[in-house]
């Protein structure tokens, strides 16, 4: 059966149909069952790694949290610590990158609880029926809480093609350990490209990156494939390597996104932002130019129908296979296929104006 999916369009012509008011319709349209009387709501959303500035902007967060509250639910921020070295790898950083970005209480009337704790390792082994894993590692508030409420920006990404539901609650939902066990990318340097910067070398969360002679080498034992050197590196010297599947990264997020949900008590709601589309996540501290007009903002209970329809609704935007032109060699349908086949959700939508 078609998964319902509600969409408002960026554009507004009336204070009635401003964006705010856009989100809260798609709340409604929704999230009807998603949260009772005094449940401990996270709403996950990523606050972007420091530089980024195309991360949800708090006063859209603010409308979600006002909504939980209309509902009788206690909401509360959530986002888990990277793997790769930046300012969001422990609570203290996290939360002062948040707090710089405009996530504080004043603005988004909400507290934040960075989920994996201050060093990222509380979390519990959530069993799944994966053909890869049989458990996964989700952040311990992610499974504490009673409801749940998914904000994410829909753009492309590196190693996943594109970014929506299934990778915010697969990666974000995930401690370190849990995001070190979904990549699995190999990487090579070109040498003639390397401008001996050390950028990759003081971001590689393993160490595995050395500098000899002014360039880059990667110690291919130690890699644990998380692309943050590929995200770095200014020269575009690093790539992924030809033996690298990146189908079972995919596959794995998928997993991760299973575990992340599947002992909930109540349908977790989406809503995922078809704006300011970068080609990378907001875990890169820039943010490049969009890659697509503003399309607006989609809904749904199903986390899989809901990223099917972004797909479709920027690639009709753009004319054309958006993210397959940026990202040829990854076929990023496969998160939402394997994920389909997990049951986390149907391919199959309707799109419903609202
Ligand atoms: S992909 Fe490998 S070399 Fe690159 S940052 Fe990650 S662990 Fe380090
Ligand atoms: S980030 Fe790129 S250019 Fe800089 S040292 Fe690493 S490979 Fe070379």
């Amino acid at each position: 059966m078609a998964s319902s999916v509600f969409f408002c369009g960026v554009r507004s012509k009336t204070a009635e149909d401003n964006k705010g008011s856009k989100i809260v319709r798609l709340l409604e349209a929704a999230g009807g069952k998603s949260i009772r009387k005094g449940d401990l709501t996270a709403i996950k959303l990523h606050f972007g790694e420091r530089g980024c500035d195309s991360f949800i902007r708090p006063i859209f967060v603010r409308k979600a949290v006002d909504w939980v509250k209309k509902q009788g639910g206690k909401p509360f921020l959530t986002d888990t610590g990277t793997l790769y070295t930046g300012w969001r790898k422990n609570s203290v950083d996290h939360l002062v990158t948040a707090l710089e970005h405009g996530f504080g209480y004043e603005v988004t009337g909400a507290p934040i609880v960075i989920a994996d704790g201050l060093k990222g390792e509380n979390f519990v082994d959530v069993p799944i029926k994966g053909q890869l894993m049989s458990s996964v590692k989700i952040a311990s508030d992610v499974v504490a809480s009673d409801g749940m409420v998914v904000l994410s920006h829909f753009k492309g990404h590196v190693m996943a093609g594109f970014g929506g539901a299934i990778k915010n609650l697969a990666m974000g939902c995930a401690p370190a350990q849990g995001k070190k066990e979904q990549h699995s990318a190999r990487m090579s340097v070109n040498l003639e490209k390397c401008i001996g910067c050390g950028r990759c070398y003081r971001n590689c969360p393993t160490k595995a990156v050395s500098m000899d002679d002014h360039k880059a080498s990667i110690d291919e034992d130690r890699c644990i494939g998380c692309g943050e050197c590929l995200t770095v590196c200014p020269a575009s010297a690093i790539s992924l390597d030809w033996r690298t599947d990146l189908s079972q990264f995919q596959r794995r997020m998928a997993e991760y996104a299973l575990g992340a949900v599947s002992r909930r008590k109540r349908p977790v709601l989406y809503l995922n932002f078809i704006v300011d589309v970068t080609p990378q996540c907001d875990c890169v501290p820039w943010s490049d130019d969009r890659v697509v007009g503003d399309v607006g903002f989609v809904s749904s209970t199903d986390p899989v129908a809901l990223d099917k329809a972004c797909l479709d609704l920027v690639n009709e935007r753009a004319g054309k296979d958006l993210f397959s032109e940026l990202y040829p060699k990854i076929d990023h349908m496969e998160q939402l296929r394997y994920a389909q086949e997990l049951g986390l959700g149907s391919l199959d939508y309707s799109l419903v104006e609202v």
